[in-house]
């Protein structure tokens, strides 16, 4: 079966090629003037895209776009002019150099998080502008610097760029869209929204940033070089940090995270720009005028409006339509290759111990837990869970002691190092991305098990049955979840108790080892309650999976668990079996205060 893009991938695509097709004839009638304002139009997709997929896509806050798009010109400038190379190879080169400021603000941005970040980027900002006027014979300074046509041949210089642009335009979107269908859009969304809970689904998120902001980089470079040969002249100003705000107007106009939105906004302003220049002094209130009411009409972008009222424009984060799929298969689900017994211990903790400040969350714990076992951990609140829970996925590290999952020491791993183990979790407070919807939510939990995403960037054969495949199992998992009639609404459309579900789901998808679970039953209806018993023991009947139950629904702990372990300010006050547990009296008070025949 020929598996085709989910339909707002293909909606896109057939509006880049017919403007594609549109834009190439434009030569063939268009005067100077018109041919310049397209050109320009090409840069600005360029600029719109590579910052979308620092800003829009991973949510980084970047004020250095701008300065990125100089030195690309400046780097292209020197390579063509003072290196003599061929023009386009020129533009190539400096799109490299503008990678290297993106390695460096993916050095920051792993540094810094939100407005400090953005206030970081500033100053590199202004430190470049004062870069591109004093740089001597680098930048030729702030009289500017002439740049001679480039020659292409058989057509004119003008043409030549023009088409050039044209083809790298349409080029990054292609490929833009491509790898925003797949997993690395899916991580990118995580990172926007869910970044505190990357690590345990498996995502190096300082390799992450660093990626983006390398093919930001890029093409915002491409951007810059190009600009240089439609010019004819390298000027500091078209630098400066006020031009920052074209660039961010033209992404939050045509839509945060989408190649799509940023493909509008690069049109719309453009035009709008030209259009304005006609009110010669009064252009600014029109403008403005025009942006505000648009805005207000629009709060999330012409994209956001379109997909409002026309859902299946969508631009989408996986990559095959899910009418593709044969999408009620439970037995899928079983698919997930029974772990086979490893050791009899899944995991041995010595001595553990966490400090918050004065609070000892962790004091000293002394816990072997058995493979394939379920493992309840209750207690007061306050009294320990979730960090003991935090501690085991590497969420926080601990203070002393060692954790041996499977016999590996975990003490200095990273929460997306011990995620590789087979260790998945939920979380207490929901972790939810909004940018995705709930298929891609799910798809999420594989990502540490997809092989073939380079294949993403052409679609290859090996990435789309592979994505067939995941897709396949998430909605199998969702299926059994009961949340399979969501599959589109978006992570911030469900309520708490949907969302605990969907996250359920997404560990499912992970193919877990271990399973941590932070109160999967709080919040839910008494239906959802079931359902959450259901996945529970089918992760240990099952799938072999080990389960750590963190829990407060005490009847559900009592049905499931092999094992009981209560905290009390930190410290194991009880291990044993349920029925064992229930009638110590020391868990009665600590637990449950002193009323008697409660459990
Ligand atoms: P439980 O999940 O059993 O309700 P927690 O593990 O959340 O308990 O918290 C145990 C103790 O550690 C509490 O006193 C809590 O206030 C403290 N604590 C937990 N996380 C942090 C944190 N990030 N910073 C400071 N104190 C914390
Ligand atoms: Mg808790």
């Amino acid at each position: 079966m020929k598996l085709s893009a989910p339909v707002g991938l293909k909606l896109h695509r057939y509006i880049y090629i017919i403007l594609a097709i549109f834009s190439f004839f434009i030569p063939f009638w268009a005067n100077q003037y018109i041919l310049h304002v397209a050109t320009i139009t090409f840069i600005h997709i360029l600029l719109a895209v590579s910052l979308n997929f620092v800003m829009g896509f991973a949510g980084q806050l970047t004020l250095a776009h701008v300065a990125v798009y100089g030195f690309g010109a400046y780097a292209t400038a020197n390579f063509y002019i003072v290196l003599k190379f061929p023009y386009i190879i020129s533009i190539f080169c400096g799109a490299i150099f503008a990678s290297l400021i993106g390695i460096f603000l993916g050095f920051l941005s792993s540094r810094l998080k939100q407005f400090y970040f953005g206030i970081a980027t500033l100053s590199f900002t202004m430190l470049s502008h004062w870069f591109f006027v004093h740089g001597g014979d680098i930048t030729r300074g702030a009289s500017g610097w002439f740049i001679p046509k480039p020659e292409f041949g058989f057509i004119s210089s003008h043409n030549g760029i023009f088409y050039l642009s044209l083809l790298l335009a349409f080029f990054v979107l292609w490929f833009g869209s491509n790898i925003a269908a797949g997993p690395f859009g899916r991580r990118l969304g995580a990172l926007a929204d869910i970044e505190n809970a990357c690590g345990n689904l498996g995502i190096d998120t300082k390799k992450l940033k660093y990626e983006v902001f390398i093919i930001s980089s890029f093409i915002a470079g491409l951007a810059g070089g190009l600009l240089m040969g439609i010019l004819g002249f390298a000027d500091p100003e078209s630098f400066h940090f006020v031009n920052m705000i074209v660039q961010f107007l033209m992404v939050i106009l045509g839509g945060l995270n989408s190649i799509f939105g940023g493909l509008i906004g690069a049109i719309t302003l453009t035009g709008l720009w030209e259009w304005v220049r006609e009110f010669e002094g009064l252009w600014e209130i029109v403008l403005g005028a025009i942006l505000l009411l648009l805005m207000i009409l629009a709060p999330y972008g012409l994209y956001g409006f379109l997909i409002k009222i026309l859902p299946q424009w969508r631009e989408p984060r996986h990559a095959i339509n899910t009418l593709n799929v044969n999408t009620l298969i439970p037995e899928k689900i079983n698919n997930i290759e029974n772990n086979k017994k490893i050791s009899e211990s899944s995991i041995i903790i010595e001595n553990v111990s966490k400090n918050f400040g004065g609070v000892k969350a962790l004091n000293e714990i002394n816990l072997e837990i058995k493979e394939g076992e379920i493992h309840a951990i209750i207690g007061p609140n306050g009294s320990g869970k979730s960090t003991f829970v935090d501690v085991l996925s590497g969420a926080v590290f601990f203070d002393s002691g060692t954790i041996d999952i499977f016999g590996k020491k975990t003490n200095n791993l990273k929460s997306h190092e011990i995620a590789k183990l087979g260790v998945s979790r939920t979380f207490q407070n929901f972790r939810i991305s909004s940018r995705l919807n709930v298929l891609e939510n799910v798809l999420l939990g594989s990502n540490i098990r997809q092989q073939h995403e380079s294949g993403a960037i052409i679609r290859s054969k090996k990435f789309l049955n592979e994505e067939k495949i995941l897709i396949e199992e998430a909605l199998a998992a969702l299926e059994f979840v009961g949340m399979i009639d969501f599959i589109n609404s978006k992570g911030n459309e469900l309520s708490g108790g949907q969302m605990r579900l969907v996250e359920l789901a997404r560990g499912i998808m992970s193919k877990p080892k271990i399973m941590l679970l932070d109160e999967p039953a709080a919040g839910l209806s008494l239906k959802h309650v079931e359902t959450a018993a259901k996945v529970i023991k089918k992760l240990r009947d099952e799938l072999g999976v080990t389960v750590i139950l963190v829990e407060h629904v005490l009847r559900l702990v009592m049905d499931l668990s092999d094992k009981v372990t209560v905290l009390n300010s930190g410290k194991i006050i009880a291990s044993g079996s349920p029925i064992e547990v229930k009638d110590m009296s020391v868990v009665k008070e600590a637990y449950l205060g002193k009323r008697k025949n409660v459990i």
